[in-house]
């Protein structure tokens, strides 16, 4: 005789879901109704067979969360952890999808193996909806049913999926990415309860949510523990930082509020509205149905990036003027004030030509870049950030890449560095190093000072087209790069994902200025370090062997660049000035304008020296290479820690060769064009 096997299901969904129309019509007559122990809650079990296997059916009390606030919540939770059912049958009434698939998000994160019925389907035929099922399941990793338990549709097919779950034991693959500040905290957290603490079942993952989202069931399981006391404090530390870093500073409503955000994402992608149906719309919908329209998305996008750019150049610019005059005063009265005191000449040409030279002429642009961060935080903060990357996401498949990828690639106008380290939200590895590999072609801010010396000295009229043109070539480079490396290394399908979409919140004043503040300061430490160690090392190599003219061919940095200088002819700059300045940008781009600053003098006699050094295509040439040539050396240290080391040495010779040969190029046709 063969045995039978069995197994136990839960059926778990919000009330009036029609949790016990599917028990009905699971079990038949086959049932009884008892009382959960120890209280007078209606306990009631069935059984039916299908293909040989025997399975008991659980119908649970009807629950939101699987938070331990309600009894019936409480009872849920014990019995799907302790009464070890072998499958959660989760209950869903399709017409209020986003709020019922909450709960089965929590049961997805308590870890139990889950699977989908989407129930009410015939309200959904009638509302004109359709639902991509598949892109469901994907998207959570769970098999998807889909019944009309009050009309027994569908029920053989859940049979079916209940007894087949048995022979796959789906695993649950499914994790919410809270982000960073959160992430972190939780790892740290379940780090500790891995080593120490006796789970009784729960994930660690879960755990720390729990712990963090202050569950005092999940307190409970602690208590007694010989590391209880130490796992507190950790918590309690980790909510203040918390706290201090969240929005609100509510952990547990910034905890929701993704959820509910990924669950927004989700229904975007799934839910169909056949046209004609009235629909209410609160206000974050109605701004996405402009915003995330198949036809306006990506023009509203490009308006946005065009009108951020204009605020940046015309706020910009006349704040950055004063800057630069009181740098040029500050450096002729130093001068002046030195040798007055008796100190010779070489020091006077220190603090004027090297520091102030050199450090002014890159803190010049720190109104620029404060408005570019500025346009970066409201972007991020308002929620219209997740929005763009939603309306590329079609265009970043075409690249093969997924609309998340988007962010970061976003976030390198500010700097490449952060933004290789915000490529950890992606879940794909493959995804994450392409990510990362094209990050260094979008032009950070550090690149902004060598386009806006050049520009305004060459280009006055059509400063801002041009410094445009280079931010898309940057762009169009970082497509084509895709593309290619997609081919060469990562030849895959692109797992279909779901991008969170927050509610829009008018971004508050404080936490807009703080994500500036944090941004800029990495600015202002550069300015004060790296930058000005290397312009006082350009002054000094300019200044010797000692009695050599300053910054004169002659000096050791002249030879330096003597050396280089051929290898940049073709491209039209191949004098030791510019040499030197692409040598010493290599530590932080700024540095090609704090190098020609600290060779050539001050903003005012900057400009008229490059004018008489370069043409107007070279000019250009110099730009783009700039852009191109090189990740400076923290990126470099990005990529190396974020994808090791093959990958960061790639990245350094495919730019070296692609920048010089995008100079030459475009010096050589400039040249051609001229002579026809
Ligand atoms: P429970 O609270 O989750 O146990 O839900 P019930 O099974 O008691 O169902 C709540 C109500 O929804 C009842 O009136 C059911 O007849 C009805 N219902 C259940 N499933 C469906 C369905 O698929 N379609 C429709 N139209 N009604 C349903
Ligand atoms: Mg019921």
């Amino acid at each position: 005789m063969v045995m039978q096997k069995g197994m136990t299901v839960a059926l778990a969904g919000n009330p009036n879901s029609g949790k016990t129309s599917i028990f009905n019509a699971l079990t038949g007559a086959r049932q009884h109704v008892g009382n959960w122990p120890g209280v007078t809650v209606e306990r009631k079990e069935g059984h039916f067979t299908y293909a040989g296997v025997h399975v008991t059916v659980v119908d649970l009390p009807g629950i939101y969360g699987l938070t331990s606030y309600s009894l019936d919540e409480r009872i849920a939770r014990d019995f799907l952890l302790h009464g070890k059912p072998d499958l959660v049958v989760a209950v869903v009434d399709t017409t209020n999808l986003e709020r019922n698939l909450y709960l089965v998000l929590q049961l997805l994160e308590l870890g139990v193996p889950v699977v989908l019925d989407l129930n009410m389907m015939d309200e959904i035929a009638r509302k004109g909806i359709e639902i991509d099922t598949v892109a469901l399941g994907q998207a959570l990793g769970v098999r998807v049913v889909t019944t009309v338990a009050n009309q027994e549709e569908g029920i053989e097919a859940l049979k079916e999926a209940i007894v087949e779950s048995e022979q796959h034991h789906p695993a649950p693959t499914f994790k919410l990415d809270y982000g960073p500040p959160v992430e972190e905290e939780i790892t740290r957290l379940q780090n500790m309860l891995e080593r120490s603490t006796n789970l009784d079942g729960y994930s660690s993952r879960w755990m720390a949510i729990k712990l963090l989202e202050g569950d005092p069931e999940a307190q409970r399981q602690l208590k007694g523990q010989p590391q209880e006391e130490e796992i507190m404090s950790t918590v309690m530390a980790a909510t203040v930082r918390l706290e201090g870093r969240l929005e609100d500073g509510d952990i547990e409503m910034a905890l929701v509020e993704r959820r509910y955000g990924f669950l927004n994402g989700l229904a975007k992608a799934i839910i169909r509205r056949k046209t004609g149906m009235e629909r209410r719309l609160d206000i974050s919908e109605r701004i996405d149905r402009i915003v995330l329209n198949k036809y306006l998305g990506i023009p509203i996008f490009l308006t946005l990036l065009w009108g951020a750019f204009q605020l940046i150049f015309t706020l910009g610019g006349p704040v950055a003027d004063l800057v630069d005059a009181f740098f040029t005063w500050l450096g002729e009265a130093s001068a002046k004030g030195i040798l007055a005191l008796g100190a010779p000449e070489w020091a006077a040409s220190l603090v004027a030509d090297g520091i102030i030279g050199g450090i002014g002429s890159v803190l010049v642009f720190l109104p620029n870049i404060l408005l570019l961060f500025l346009v970066i935080a409201i972007l991020e903060d308002s929620g219209y950030m997740a929005r763009a990357a939603f309306v590329m996401d079609r265009l970043m498949h075409a690249l093969g890449l997924h609309g998340k990828s988007f962010i970061p690639l976003i976030l390198g106008f500010g700097c490449n560095v952060p933004a290789i380290m915000a490529t950890r939200t992606l879940s794909s590895e493959k995804d994450r190093i392409l990510t990362i590999l094209i990050n260094p072609f979008i032009s950070c801010s550090a690149r902004l000072p060598i386009y806006v010396l050049f520009a305004g000295a060459f280009f006055a009229q059509a400063q801002g087209l041009i410094i445009f043109s280079l931010y898309v070539l940057g762009i169009i480079v970082a497509i084509g790069t895709a593309l290619l490396f997609r081919r060469l290394f990562f030849a895959h399908e692109i797992a279909p994902l779901v991008m969170e979409l927050p509610p829009y919140r008018l971004p508050s004043v404080r936490s807009v200025l703080i994500h500036m503040w944090e941004r800029s300061r990495l600015f202002l430490t550069k300015a004060g370090t790296i930058i000005a160690i290397t312009v006082i090392l350009v002054w000094a190599l300019a200044s010797l062997p000692p009695g050599v003219e300053y910054a004169s061919e002659a000096s050791l940095i002249g030879g330096l660049g003597r050396l280089l200088a051929p290898l940049l002819a073709p491209a039209g700059f191949g004098f030791w000035q510019a040499a030197v300045a692409l040598f010493f940008g290599i530590l932080a781009k700024e540095v090609v304008v704090g190098t020609l600053g600290t060779l050539y003098g001050g903003e005012a006699t900057l400009t008229v020296a490059i004018q008489s050094a370069f043409t107007p295509v070279s000019a250009y040439a110099f730009m783009v290479m700039s852009l191109i040539y090189i990740p400076c050396i923290a990126t470099i240290g990005a990529i190396r820690r974020e994808a090791g080391w093959r990958w960061a040495l790639l990245s350094v010779t495919y730019s070296l060769l692609l920048g010089w040969l995008l100079a030459v190029i475009i010096f050589q046709l400039g040249q051609l064009l001229r002579l026809a």
